[in-house]
């Protein structure tokens, strides 16, 4: 058996002979993390299970159709009276992208660790890491089969809606033959692919589009014009009337643009600290660049935080992508 066949059956003994899991989605969930959960949540049903799933903060409410959504725990504001001895990870490439969560960590901790990212750092006691899966909920599929559950309309609902999303409505290289067998199949348990993706891709809130109004007054294109970048500041977040998950998509107005290679979204979270968004089109590995900044993600798409300035992250970022181009910023 290969060790991933192996790790796929440790966790599913893990699953089978614990109780009372702590489920963890990474910081500024996206689709694929908040999916991988609640089928995560709906399979430890399956097995008679309890459990509690949490962000560090809170989860996009676009998502809020999937089932269990609603029991979804924030950090930040729900109170908790317990520790976890046992911790489901999904999707976070590493400890860091579980944000504060760790705190509700027992000291005993085991750490089931599901994910997809090249960069992850393996650190759970399980780790069931595939990094050629196009979405964590790809690995929870695998899972759901090796395991024997039974798959339902729910469950493919989730596993179905984390696919959409990682693969930007299967258009992204991951997009594989396995990625559309797996969606192939789910479409047989009566989702609507029409409506998932209308919720998931096409609808946008108000605030994202007086968000990219604002942002794509700061684009800059550098490199020999083979990068571009927009900014976001906490007053241009404020006005617009947005919140983290309207942000979501700016930064590929900067990777589509024709020519352009690496697409570069700063975002101010808070005083000195800015959280970067990477994309690219063919060939630059912008999980090298996240990772020589603390962050990581995968080659075509990756993050980091910065501690600094606006300014200063973007002369820090600029400096690495001439690294990796071989082109100075202001060529
Ligand atoms: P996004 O730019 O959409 O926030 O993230 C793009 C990809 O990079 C996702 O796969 C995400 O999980 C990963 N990523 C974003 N920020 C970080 C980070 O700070 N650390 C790590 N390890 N991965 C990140
Ligand atoms: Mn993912």
């Amino acid at each position: 058996m290969t060790d991933y066949v192996t790790a796929l059956q440790e966790a599913i003994r893990f699953m089978r002979k614990h109780d009372r899991f702590l489920i963890v989605t990474h910081v500024n969930p996206d689709g694929d993390t908040t999916s991988a959960a609640l089928a995560c949540a709906l399979l430890l049903e399956d097995l008679g299970k309890s459990y509690c799933i949490v962000n560090e903060g809170e989860t996009p409410e676009k998502f809020s159709f999937l089932p269990r959504f609603s029991s979804i725990k924030d950090l930040s504001k729900d109170i908790f009276t317990e520790t976890f001895s046992h911790v489901i990870a999904v999707d976070a490439a590493d400890y860091k992208r579980m944000g504060d969560v760790p705190r509700l960590f027992a000291d005993d901790v085991n750490i089931l660790n599901i994910d997809h990212h090249p960069t992850n750092d393996l650190f759970g006691q399980i780790n069931v890491v595939r990094a050629d899966a196009a979405a964590t909920v790809e690995i929870m599929f695998e899972l759901l089969k090796a395991g024997e559950f039974t798959l339902n309309e729910q469950l493919a609902a989730c596993i179905y809606t984390g696919l959409l999303t990682d693969t930007g409505g299967f258009r992204y290289a991951n997009t594989s033959p396995n990625v559309l067998k797996i969606a192939s199949e789910l479409l047989g348990y009566g989702i609507k692919p029409g409506e998932l993706a209308e919720r998931c891709l096409e609808e946008i809130t108000l605030a994202h589009i007086l968000l990219l109004r604002r942002a794509l007054q700061t684009l800059k294109i550098t490199h020999r014009k083979l990068t571009a970048s927009l900014q976001v500041t906490r007053d241009d977040m404020r006005e617009a009337g947005a919140s983290g998950e309207d942000t979501s998509g700016l930064v590929n107005y900067c990777r589509n643009i024709e020519g352009v290679e690496i697409g570069v979204f700063f975002h101010e979270t808070g005083e000195n600290q800015i959280k970067v968004s990477f994309r690219s089109r063919a060939s630059a590995d912008v999980a090298q660049i996240a990772k020589e900044l603390g962050g990581g993600g995968h080659a075509r798409a990756a993050g980091c935080t910065i501690v600094g300035s606006l300014a200063e992250a973007e002369a820090i970022v600029f400096e690495k992508i001439s690294e990796a181009l071989g082109v100075q910023a202001d060529e």
